[in-house]
């Protein structure tokens, strides 16, 4: 038996982050989208950097009347010099783009570990370095990193994904452990499996191959180590990026906080 969704809060919490400029990555689609729309909720102005420019576009429209406001920024991460570049001058950087191949170790595509690395890992380091300067100079910045289960807990056949994981997680506590002297805080959100186009297709497949129903996918195969049988939405995940971004949150770094329904108290 599934969970229940939670209903819609009727009231976000309060943060308020207007004045502030926040760069997402991957923010055309999934959590990233539902991370841009709750900053600019907050008041940020925030950079949407993705490759896909038409979702991108989409997402912008979406953001009309918000208190902040989402600016489209086309943009390939493992074009890493771009990267860094883009980050110059915010307040706030949100690292969340990413992607995955579920593969053996010794069928896995060598350049496909290679791109994993580059946009989960190394375009984080290169954004964080292209970030800091404006935020050490105004002694206040926050960097989020989106993290994953992943990021604590290793799947079989996710070598790259669980490998760039583990490796944003120590990134992120490095720089939590210098931005700390600079007003500059950096945590992880580790949400387990998450209601976004790439799941639900997961889902949809994971249940023809077995011919099972979809609804038992769920129970069975993708929460199967959750303790709550449900997964959870990106505006959950997207509340507790917000969430670290706020006044409230400044002794909170170096951290990650997960959002996975009790799998990793197993
Ligand atoms: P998604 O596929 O819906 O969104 C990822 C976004 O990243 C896409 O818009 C894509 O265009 C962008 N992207 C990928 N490669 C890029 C590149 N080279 N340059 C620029 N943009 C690029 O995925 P999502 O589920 O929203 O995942 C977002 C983050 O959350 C990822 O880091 C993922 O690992 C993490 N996460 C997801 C889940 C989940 O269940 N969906 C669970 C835990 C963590």
């Amino acid at each position: 038996m599934t969970a229940p969704s939670p209903a819609p809060a009727p009231h976000a919490p309060s943060v308020d982050l207007g004045g502030r400029t926040a760069l997402v990555t991957g923010a055309a689609g999934g959590i990233g989208r539902a991370c841009a729309l709750r900053l600019a909720a907050a008041g940020a102005k925030v950079r949407a950097v993705d490759r896909d420019a038409r979702g991108l576009e989409a997402l912008a429209e979406h953001a009309d009347g918000l208190a902040g406001a989402v600016e489209p920024h086309v943009l390939d991460l493992t074009d890493l010099d771009a990267a860094e570049l883009a980050a110059a001058g915010t307040d706030v950087l949100v690292n969340n783009a990413g992607l995955q191949l579920v593969r053996p170790i010794e069928q896995f595509p060598p350049e496909v570990f290679h791109t994993v690395l580059t946009v989960m890992l190394e375009a984080p380091f290169r954004l964080v370095r292209g970030a800091l300067p404006h935020m050490y100079g105004q002694q206040w910045g926050r960097i989020v990193n989106v993290s994953s289960v992943h990021g604590l807990r290793a799947s079989a056949y996710k070598s790259a994904y669980v490998a760039a994981k583990h490796g944003l997680e120590g990134l992120s506590k490095t720089a939590a452990l210098e931005g700390a002297a600079h007003g500059v805080t950096s945590n992880c959100v580790n949400p387990g499996y998450v209601r976004t186009p790439l799941v639900e297709q997961q889902i949809a497949d994971q249940a023809r191959a077995h011919g099972i129903p979809e609804e038992r996918v769920l129970t069975e195969v993708l929460l199967q180590d959750s303790a709550v049988k449900r997964l959870i939405e990106p505006e959950e995940v997207a509340e507790a990026v917000a969430y670290l971004c706020s006044p409230q949150a400044s002794f909170v770094t170096g951290t990650s906080l997960v959002l996975d329904g009790g799998w990793t108290a197993h």
